[in-house]
């Protein structure tokens, strides 16, 4: 198939490189704030927009059908996005539809088309073998998996869910787990993998199959960061007006992951990831403010680092 936004691979990775595999996808969102049809959405969308605020080059693998928006492409690979590994397929892009009520914790999905993502499999150019921080953001853990087999030596690999897989792929995602460095999962989905209702529990049951951090994400109550020999528990920036989460877990991931990268971050530097987990909770805050990545587009340090000395002062007792 061809790609017609393919650059010719590069012989190596440029240090510091993250890549990220996941959906890429049109979104039917309803919050009590509106409804948004056909918008910009997906985990490795949501996840690279809000890396390159922090950190550049993001290495994007996925694909998208003949209907996706090529201006999107273009915004993206402006961001410092490299879309070479954005497949175009004959048929309709991943589209997601869901809503959420009260309190926006947890979105309730209606329809999930994979459409190209049905029978997508994953093939990295050299370059993107070779990058140093490696995401699986939310998608079939069989491609994750494809995906795990061809990296080469990263210093970090981490990978997100969703209850959709827990549920129809149990055992792939089971592997996906054994196999990652740091798996992310927001409350409902741990005790949904884990079967205990106690969230502590849940994360350490996580722990127990394979990853060396576990971070559970718990909405507007924060995130929950266990290590082998280490804990944090970070706060969620408090808002007083939510417009749509959907995204706010992959924008948390991106600003963790990039925040690791700016680091030069190894496995075992649990500080490094203590301030990961602060620019991820102060990303994910952004995001909720908009639909899509209006929010996240406009984006800019200062005010990142604004937001986090916010919830520094407002963490400190
Ligand atoms: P989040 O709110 O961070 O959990 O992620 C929201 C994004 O996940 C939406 O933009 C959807 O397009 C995408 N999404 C929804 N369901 C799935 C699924 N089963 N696999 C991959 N991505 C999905």
């Amino acid at each position: 198939m061809t790609n017609p936004n393919s650059q010719p691979a590069h012989e190596g990775s440029e240090p510091g490189s993250l890549l990220v595999v996941g959906s890429v996808a049109l979104d039917h969102v309803r919050t009590p704030a509106g409804v948004a049809d056909e918008s910009l959405g997906g985990a490795a969308t949501f996840f690279s927009v809000a890396a390159t605020i922090l950190h550049r080059p993001v290495y994007l693998v996925g694909v998208v059908g003949e209907d996706f928006p090529e201006e999107v492409i273009e915004m993206l690979s402006g961001r410092g996005i490299d879309c070479s590994g954005l497949d175009r397929r004959e048929g309709r892009t991943f589209r997601w539809k869901g809503y959420y009520e009260g309190d926006m914790n947890e979105a309730v999905t209606e329809e999930t088309h994979l459409n190209v993502f049905g029978d997508f499999v994953p093939n990295l150019s050299s370059k993107f073998r070779q990058a140093d921080y490696v995401f699986l953001a939310n998608i079939d853990p069989t491609l994750q998996l494809k995906v795990l087999d061809q990296i080469e030596k990263p210093r970090i690999v981490g990978a997100d869910t969703m209850n959709f897989w827990i549920q129809s792929k149990t055992d792939e995602l089971r592997e996906v787990i054994s196999r990652v460095d740091l798996m992310v999962l927001n409350d409902a989905e741990a005790i949904l993998l884990t079967g205990e209702t106690n969230l502590v529990r849940a994360a350490e049951k996580v722990l127990e199959m394979g990853p060396d951090i576990v971070a559970v994400k718990k909405g507007a109550h924060g995130a929950l960061v266990l290590g082998r020999d280490d804990r944090v528990l970070v706060p969620a920036v408090p808002l007083s007006e939510i417009v749509d989460p959907t995204g706010a877990g992959d924008s948390f991931a991106g600003g963790m992951m990039a925040s690791l990268a700016n680091q030069n971050a190894e496995l075992g530097n649990f500080d490094a990831l203590r301030t990961a987990v602060g620019y991820g909770s102060v990303i994910a805050s952004f995001n909720c403010e908009s639909f899509s990545i209006e929010r996240l587009k406009e984006l800019q340090v200062p005010m990142i680092e604004e937001r986090l000395q916010a919830l520094r002062n407002y963490s400190t007792f």
